[in-house]
């Protein structure tokens, strides 16, 4: 066996606690992010670190279950390693895109540590020391311990931005809507807008909104200074008709996670601005290549946060570092953390940007106390159903959506309760 085949890999769910729930159009992060964090380990005893999501659960299982595929697998041979776990055909039956970006992120890790330089390095040399970030601003619950946090009227959402640009020097604004009646959310990101004049301002409301609505509200903003309108409509058919009515970029984190809807946009121009994720991509390497596609055809690309610990971060600002056509601020959650499972604690924020490891491999290294602690956490809260609003029992979204919360009410749901059995749809 060479000294750089895969012999173990080890798979931990954590939970870290967030700073209050965070409320989306499918429905909440329950107040916590439960993430897999995943060590690839080598025949001469390197480590190697990924992470992954999972819609608020448990990982590990699925990553116990590559172990006959990885087993003595050469860190080194990752287009291999492509096909080894992700063939195309086989993965209709079986989709691994997601854990192979965890183990890629961990073989790149690895491959850094030996050869005693940073990720990005590998991936063609860094292009910039720090990636800028968006304030990525939720609508949110009070934390039911603090009674503090709630964020639901215009009021609030500015005061939250205020303190959150006070604290990490934010220049760009993302607000996560798709919660409240497109009116209510219009009148938010429109009091951001006044709030900081100067700053730029992106809107997401992961495709909740009905072509109709989707025109009223960029019509009701085309006057601000937009980066652009992230998924307002399901679908690349329906965005390229929202071009023809709103003249605002379009952005998607959704429906192009691929090279063939890639291929499709080329051919339809219904989004302007790819946002990769090195999860929903398959890994750093695959977003890259995206990135090229993009650059090519005169498609803007940014970096997607489907929420992340330090390890997954780290992916993010190597590839933020060496993506000559990175035109926008990136998206993280990382702010909403009330912690993190890395060394030295969370990373920092400097005027809205975050400097890029430079350490070997991905420049991050686990709290073995913290990996402890927080799995603990993981075994006594369980999972949470990242699809389920805690304050609305029973519901769940169509696409477009015209069920909304309710602005005027300000509710105060149980987060402990592990599942909700969401009832038929009338109809
Ligand atoms: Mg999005």
């Amino acid at each position: 066996m060479s000294p750089t085949t895969i012999a173990a890999i080890r798979a931990t769910p954590v939970t870290v606690p967030l700073e209050a729930p965070l409320l989306h159009s499918n429905g909440a992060h329950w107040g916590r992010f439960v993430r897999t964090v995943v060590e690839v380990e080598t025949a001469d005893g390197y480590v190697g670190l990924g992470e992954m999501g999972g819609g608020g659960e448990d990982a590990a299982r699925a990553f116990a279950a590559l172990g006959d595929y990885l087993r003595g697998h050469d860190v080194f041979r990752l287009e291999a390693m492509r096909f080894a776990i992700c063939n195309p055909t086989a993965s209709l039956y079986n989709n691994r895109t997601q854990l192979h970006a965890a183990i890629e992120f961990a073989c790149l890790d690895i491959m850094g540590q030996k050869l005693g330089v940073p990720v990005h390095a590998l991936l063609g040399g860094k292009l910039r020391d720090e990636v800028e970030f968006a304030s990525y601003l939720f609508f949110r619950y009070a934390n039911p311990r603090t009674g503090r946090g709630e964020v639901r009227t215009a009021a609030q959402l500015v005061a939250n931005a205020r303190a959150l640009k006070k604290k990490h020097g934010f220049r760009v604004h993302k607000l996560k809507g798709g919660v409240y009646p497109p009116a209510h959310e219009l009148e938010c990101y429109r009091a951001l807008a006044a709030a900081f004049p100067g700053d730029r301002f992106r809107y997401d409301p992961n495709s909740a909104l009905s072509l109709a609505d989707a025109i009223d509200f960029g019509r009701g903003i085309a006057d601000l200074r937009n980066d652009y309108l992230e998924d307002p409509v399901w679908g690349m058919p329906q965005l390229a008709r929202l071009k023809e009515f709103v003249p605002i970029p379009t952005a998607t984190n959704t429906v192009i996670v691929n090279f063939e809807q890639l291929a499709a946009n080329v051919a339809m121009r219904a989004v302007d601005v790819v946002l990769l994720d090195t999860t929903f991509w398959g890994g750093i390497r695959p977003c890259i290549k995206a990135a090229a596609v993009c650059e090519t055809m005169g498609i803007g690309v940014a970096v997607h946060s489907s929420g992340e610990l330090g390890i997954q971060l780290a992916t993010m600002l190597h590839l933020g570092a060496v993506l000559p056509n990175l035109g926008y601020a990136a998206d993280a959650h990382y702010h909403h953390l009330a912690d993190d499972v890395i060394v030295g604690g969370r990373m920092k924020y400097e005027r809205g940007a975050i400097r890029v490891p430079d350490g070997v491999g991905l420049g991050i290294a686990l709290d073995r106390d913290k990996l402890a602690g927080y799995h603990e956490l993981y075994r006594e809260l369980g999972g949470y159903p990242y699809d389920r609003d805690p304050g609305r029992p029973g519901w769940y979204p169509l696409v477009p959506n015209s069920d909304w919360a309710d602005p005027e009410r300000s509710l105060k749901p149980d987060l402990a309760r592990p599942r909700q059995r969401a009832p038929a749809r009338e109809s």
